[in-house]
């Protein structure tokens, strides 16, 4: 395959291979696209004006999709460029870690020379492979004075979160061995549960009312089957008092709690002397949500900055590739939810922006079907290594130059295993187009389809499969989503392995945990 990348990078590099272009890539947990100001959500929720600065310089994409809607498993599709089938890693709770010996592209960028880096949040339970250096947050990680493993050793820090991935990711770029590119992988916990903002970023909104989600009181109709009805993940049902703040985060300093408490103590003191029921309860809840995840997401955007100036002021601006997403999209109270998993839109599409200095054509962006399984192809083609044949995605470099490739992909295919811990969201997958989704949900004793138009129906509220009108339209996605199934080796559902769906009995009642606790009508 002839490269063009040399070429459109020449004006900006040296014939030298050390130069080839430095790779910055930016990810976040749970980040989604109505939070983000670039994106031109309706309901305005936040300004993200460092995020904004990137995709002003760079290339937005509206339908970035991801392969499996939580954390873990998109996180393995980043790194192997394949479906959970084939990567081993379906969801977050089966007991079985990422397989590190496998091949990902951080590894086949150090072997090409990269220096290699990985500073934040894994979450993939084995030890990082294909890095030179490591420093992640354990688990899930914690909102303020982390305990991280860098290198294999443990150790603590004392500040926010955010703020500290950044300083670290500074740091290391700043020490790096300047003869060489680098890979640095500088990945947020935020704006993960519980969102717990930073102390500077608590009453961000001056108290504003957040508007509301159409479907904040969705009462799951319009011929919309079990999976729906039998979710585990409402506002009304699942948000905890922790989730609330009606309780702090335990591992906050003397100082921290004071600054802490100085915010929220008064306000719970509002909402336990009001003591709202039925929907103004749920609306409490959103607006309480609403600032804690939101505000989380502030900082996010200054370390956005904070990076970009670092490169700007480095000299690297122009040789650093910069790829901002997050591992999924989240609900931000539409059907009442928070959380992520589904095929629905807002779980389904997760923030992506590309800045490739000579490559994006500042301010440009893309409604093509791509997704996080293509970044793997991308960075590997960006610094001008091969594509291994086995990876399932497609470099997005084509789009990346304003191309419009006739054989881009119109269709896409989903899969969600984890059942019944969390959130009880049943198995799932699914064909996915510009218009349409067609859905089976099938474990465990379900075998329902359903239909969705977001040409009709945009909020994604009925279930069109019964409709007359579209019996040749799910004829031929069914056709599709078979021939998905066979390109991309799905083995057949009685094959799937027992723990894809996770440790907890497959066939026992919801558990999930803080179900039945949340903030008391
Ligand atoms: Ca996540």
């Amino acid at each position: 395959m002839k490269h063009l990348l040399p070429l459109l990078f020449a004006p900006l590099l040296t014939a030298s291979a050390a130069d080839r272009p430095n790779l910055l890539f930016i990810f976040c947990d749970d980040l989604t696209n109505q939070a983000l100001s670039c994106f031109g959500d309706a309901r305005k929720l936040l300004d993200t004006p460092n995020i904004d600065r990137l995709a002003t310089q760079g290339m937005k994409f509206s339908r970035c999709l991801v392969p499996n809607s939580i954390c873990g498993p998109s996180r393995a599709a980043v790194l192997t460029g394949k479906y959970a089938h084939l990567n081993g890693f379906y969801c977050n709770e089966s007991g079985r870690p990422f397989d590190g010996a496998q091949q990902t592209f951080p590894k086949l960028l150090q072997k090409a020379g990269y220096q290699t880096a990985l500073i934040g949040k894994w979450h993939l339970e084995s030890d990082p492979t294909g890095f030179d250096h490591w420093h992640i947050l354990p688990g899930q990680g914690q909102y303020y004075n982390p305990p991280m493993i860098r290198d294999g050793q443990r150790v603590k820090h004392e500040g926010y979160t955010t703020d500290l991935i950044t300083d670290f990711s500074i740091d290391w770029i700043r020490a790096r061995d300047k003869s060489r590119p680098f890979l640095l992988m500088s990945q947020h916990k935020a704006p993960h549960r519980e969102w717990a903002p930073a102390l500077r970023h608590l009453g961000w909104d001056n108290d504003r009312v957040h508007p509301e989600p159409e479907t904040l009181f969705d009462t799951y109709d319009g011929d919309r089957g079990l999976a729906w009805k039998d979710q585990d993940m409402t506002l009304e049902t699942s948000y905890t008092e922790r989730d609330a703040k009606l309780t702090p985060p335990p591992y906050l300093t003397p100082d921290q709690l004071k600054a802490w408490n100085a915010y929220y103590e008064p306000r719970n003191a509002k909402f336990r002397t009001t003591n709202p029921s039925g929907r103004d309860l749920l609306r409490w809840k959103y607006q309480r949500y609403m600032h804690d995840y939101l505000g989380t997401i502030k900082a996010v955007d200054e370390s956005v900055g904070r990076l970009l100036d670092f490169l700007e002021a480095e000299g690297l601006a122009d040789n650093t590739v910069v790829m901002f997403s997050s591992d999924q999209g989240f609900y931000l109270g539409e059907h009442g939810w928070f959380d992520k998993r589904w095929i629905l839109e807002e779980s389904l599409r997760t923030p992506l922006v590309v800045k490739a200095p000579g490559l994006t054509r500042p301010g440009s962006a893309s409604d093509r079907l791509v997704s996080v399984i293509d970044f793997a192809s991308t960075l590997l083609e960006l610094a001008g290594q091969p594509r291994p044949a086995d990876l399932q995605g497609r470099s997005l470099v084509p789009l990346l130059r304003g191309e419009a490739p006739a054989d881009w992909r119109q269709s896409f295919y989903y899969h969600y295993y984890e059942y019944p811990l969390w959130h009880k969201v049943r198995p799932h997958y699914g064909v996915v187009t510009d218009r349409y989704k067609l859905v089976h949900y099938y474990k465990p004793d379900l075998d329902e389809w359903e239909l969705y138009d977001r040409q009709a129906n945009p909020i994604e509220t009925r279930n069109f499969i019964h409709d007359p009108a579209y019996a040749d339209t799910v004829a031929e996605l069914k056709t599709e989503l078979a021939r998905l199934r066979t390109e991309l080796k799905v083995p057949a559902i009685e094959d799937e392995p027992r723990h894809a769906y996770g440790k907890a009995p497959f066939d026992a009642p919801g558990q999930t945990p803080g179900a039945g606790k949340g903030v008391k009508p």
